[in-house]
């Protein structure tokens, strides 16, 4: 959920996004089967992020949007990931919550 005051300052952000360090994917497909609206392995084998209308997100480390109601799933993929490159972040300072960086 996103609050903002008037003239665009957040209040409150929630708002994460995830991206797939792709040089690390092992392909196994974890993620797509934790999370397939948000995870998908295209032909070369790799884990990309999708957009919200489905398209699959080609160029490495592209970011999406986590949903909110896949947000657990999502967090499930990176912890569960072998190849510890799903990396999920808030998009207000990019701050690491779930992924190998984060705290
Ligand atoms: S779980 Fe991690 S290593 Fe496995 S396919 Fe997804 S991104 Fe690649």
């Amino acid at each position: 959920m996103t609050v903002r005051h008037e003239g665009g300052a957040t209040a409150v952000d929630a708002e994460l996004e995830v991206w797939i360090d792709q040089d690390l994917c092992t392909g196994d497909g974890i993620c797509a089967q934790y999370a397939p609206e948000v995870f998908e392995l295209d032909i070369d084998g790799l884990a990309y992020v999708k957009s919200a209308d489905d398209e699959l997100l080609q160029a490495p480390g592209a970011t999406t949007r986590v949903p909110l109601p896949l947000l657990a799933d999502v967090a499930d993929s990176a912890k569960e990931c072998p190849g510890d490159c799903i990396h999920v972040r808030r998009v207000t300072d990019r701050v690491e919550v779930y992924g190998p960086d984060a705290e």
